[in-house]
């Protein structure tokens, strides 16, 4: 406990740090990019230098994307939580990304039925789930399962604990990456395709909602990760039965 603790401080000032840092850099991406813009329209339709111009606002829209990812990460987004239905979440989700994930993955769900509601920020789930979605994907290069399952859980003191798993056929952890895969600006991606900040910031969301997030993972086997969230409204202050947005159903 002792060490999830110092794990957690760390994480905090580090995030803070990210936090600024990523700020002050979104401004200096907006200026570079208007620059390109501008660039671009003083050339000729046609002129060579153009696709340089292109370049230059490519490169900014991608810094742009990651310092998104760290101010994501260092949670100086205002947490706005709303009771959520896991299983329509993850239902939407899918319909979403569906299409992108690509042919050569079998996407598919498990969801048990009436389960109570979450307590968390809509988008900031949504972020988890699609950064596990895209992960599974990564880690199955050559095609293989996707699957989505949603559970309730009794914990022994006599609390629920709604769940929701991804589960991949890919090429699983080994035991270096798996201790490490939670640790900001941990990645095994290259350059320019991993951040690192993927599971730390899924981490910080789900623990900041009372919940535990952890990884099962098996090389060459797959892996799956477990999100659960605290069942019902209990112990969210501020959130009422009544918050917009909750869900009319719930299952
Ligand atoms: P990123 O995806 O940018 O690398 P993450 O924090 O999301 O950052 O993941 C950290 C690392 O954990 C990844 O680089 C990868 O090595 C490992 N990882 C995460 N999810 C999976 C998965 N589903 N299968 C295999 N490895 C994974």
């Amino acid at each position: 406990l002792e060490q999830q603790l110092r794990q957690a401080e760390r994480l905090d000032s580090l995030g803070q740090l990210a936090g600024g840092i990523a700020h002050d850099f979104n401004n200096i991406l907006a200026v570079i990019s208007g620059y390109a813009d501008m660039l671009a329209d003083e050339l000729d339709e046609g002129h060579p230098s153009r696709s340089d111009a292109a370049g230059i606002k490519q490169a900014a829209a991608r810094g742009a994307a990651l310092t998104r990812q760290l101010l994501m990460f260092s949670r100086s987004e205002p947490s706005q939580p709303e009771l959520l239905d896991l299983n329509t979440v993850t239902s939407d989700m899918l319909r979403m990304l569906g299409r992108t994930l690509g042919e050569d993955i079998e996407l598919g769900t498990v969801l048990v039925p009436h389960l109570p509601p979450v307590v968390i920020d809509r988008s900031k789930l949504e972020q988890v789930v699609m950064n596990a979605v895209l992960n599974a994907r990564a880690a199955m290069p050559a095609g293989g399962r996707l699957t989505l399952s949603t559970s309730l859980e009794h914990a022994g003191d006599g609390s629920d604990q709604v769940c929701l798993a991804v589960t991949d056929t890919g090429c699983g952890m080994p035991p270096e990456v798996l201790a490490r895969a939670f640790e900001p600006f941990f990645t095994t991606k290259g350059r320019g395709s991993g951040t690192g900040l993927g599971l730390a910031t899924a981490y910080g969301v789900v623990t900041d909602a009372g919940g535990t997030i952890s990884l099962e993972s098996e090389p060459d086997r797959g892996t799956t990760l477990h999100v659960r969230l605290p069942a019902g409204a209990a112990g969210a202050p501020g959130v009422s039965p009544a918050a917009p947005g909750a869900p009319a159903r719930a299952g």
